[in-house]
């Protein structure tokens, strides 16, 4: 159904809101781009209207409005996520979250966060008061706490931390549902679960309280290794120091350092590049560790600093799924996959996908834990020749035993694989938003369940 857009506009009663035709475009989309597949299927998909509420209660006004007109709501925060999250399906609004910013406080180690907060703001504010994330995206510069919870949840600080769906790393959430009428609701550990990466389809997130971990100095260093096995057992070595607190350990493809301007020159052709975030107490311990595998630190800088200089480039925006977008900032012929090698012994898995693709699949390593153990996500870059061959090489990857969180696909059901958050999230969308007009299409279990 078409959106009564001047009845709307009217039901909100004041709420920010715009209908400026290249604002509402440019806010419906997001990285989406990253995938062949997904770009032909969403170019072009756009809202009929952006609606930016301040606060809770214009949250409740817009939810309230929308239910009662049949309108679809999409929320969004930076619009930084790869699988068309924040791309209207069906029209309706965009619900833009960042003008909720405010750090409210920290309690016993738990912040409270209105959604729109940049992780990095988030970080910065918690340092100063003696704390720090736990874990963010690649993306810290740009994201929003909400569209981490609701979109994300992986990255750097996994390597001590897991990831967002670890017990633990999300305490607790006031979100909005679309019940008649729309209310809040408190959900607090397991009971924030249906929420929880879940992209926006069982509610809209107003806070966010993330439990935090003592802050450190943190510092960024670079090794460089003749040979991709050696790199590897480096970073496994690293990986399982416990000595050693880091919050990220990646290790690249030769062909890949050239892409990484900043420290490209640091790389000889040919050598396999490692990067981590280790505690600047663990500087000599980590100089040691190298020294035993042959190596050494070729390049070093202090993580905070760098991040909050928008000239630099902290190292972990050459890792996660900022490999990718490094690549294809100078050529748009790749894409790329999200897998996780097998847990604990992964080597001989992690061989094999090379030897199998050696010209498709540009291996990308992150050392990362979930459930306690230790695993090597992998976001290869991966060359685009077409559907076909992508789904062969998927096909070939999961019968060597890799998990495959296909990101290509737009459902939470079709692209989650390993990263799905335990818990009946389908029971809840029914409870929460039976009318489906929370990003519709995104779950594609769900069915409308009244009219
Ligand atoms: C270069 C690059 C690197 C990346 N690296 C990582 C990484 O390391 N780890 C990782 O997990 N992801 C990564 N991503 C994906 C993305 O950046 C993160 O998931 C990020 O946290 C999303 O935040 P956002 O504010 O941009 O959310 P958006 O893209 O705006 O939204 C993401 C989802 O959350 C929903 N949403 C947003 N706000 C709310 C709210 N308040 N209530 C309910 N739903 C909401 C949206 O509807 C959407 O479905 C990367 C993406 C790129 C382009």
């Amino acid at each position: 159904m078409p959106t009564d857009v001047p009845a709307l506009l009217a039901a909100l009663d004041g709420v920010p809101a715009s209908t400026d035709r290249a604002l509402v475009r440019q806010k419906s989309r997001d990285f989406y781009w990253y995938s062949p597949i997904l770009k032909g299927m969403l170019d072009g998909k756009a809202a009929d209207l952006l609606v930016t509420p301040r606060d809770e209660a214009e949250v409740l006004r817009v939810l309230t409005a929308c239910r009662a007109a049949g309108v679809p709501i999409t929320p969004r925060g930076a619009g930084t996520g790869n699988y068309g999250q924040c791309v209207p399906m069906e029209g309706g609004i965009v619900l833009d979250m960042t003008a909720m910013t405010a750090c409210r406080g920290i309690e016993g180690g738990i912040a409270e966060l209105e959604p729109g907060v940049r992780m990095l703001d988030a970080d910065l504010w918690a340092r100063e008061r003696g704390w720090e994330l736990r874990l963010w995206p690649s993306t810290k510069r740009t994201a929003t706490v909400g569209g981490f919870v609701a979109g994300g949840g992986a990255g750097v600080g996994g390597l001590s931390h897991g990831t967002l769906k670890e017990r633990g790393n999300l305490h607790s959430v006031r979100v909005a549902t679309l019940e008649d009428p729309p209310r809040i609701l408190d959900l607090e550990g397991d009971e924030a679960a249906p929420v929880n990466r879940t992209y926006g389809t069982t509610g809209v997130l107003t806070l966010i309280r993330l439990p935090l971990t003592p802050a450190q100095d943190w510092r960024d260093v670079a090794l460089t290794f003749e040979d991709f096995s050696a790199a590897g057992r480096f970073a496994m070595a690293l990986a399982h120091a416990d000595g050693i607190p880091k919050k990220m350990c990646a290790l690249f493809d030769p062909r890949l350092p050239p892409f990484f301007r900043e420290i490209a020159d640091v790389v000889p052709a040919g050598h396999t590049l490692v990067v981590a975030s280790v505690a600047l107490s663990a500087l000599r311990a980590v100089a040691d560790l190298a020294r035993e595998h042959g190596t050494r630190i070729v390049a070093e800088q202090d993580t905070v600093e760098a991040e909050r200089d928008p000239k630099r480039t902290p190292f972990y925006e050459y890792c996660w799924n900022h490999t990718t977008l490094q690549v294809l900032k100078r050529d748009r012929g790749f894409t790329y996959l999200q897998m996780r090698f097998p847990m604990d012994d992964p080597w001989p898995t992690v061989e094999r996908a090379r030897a199998a693709f050696p010209d498709d699949l540009w291996l990308h390593l992150e050392c990362n834990r979930f459930g306690g153990r230790f695993a090597f996500t992998c976001l290869p870059v991966v060359k685009w020749s077409g559907p076909e061959r992508l789904a062969e090489i998927m096909a070939g990857l999961e019968a060597m035993g890799v998990s495959i969180a296909n990101p290509h696909v737009i459902t939470i059901e079709d692209g989650s694989a390993y990263r799905r958050v335990d818990g009946d999230q389908l029971g809840f969308k029914r409870m929460a938003d039976p009318l489906g007009l929370l990003n519709p299409g995104k779950m594609r279990s769900f069915t409308k369940v009244a009219a």
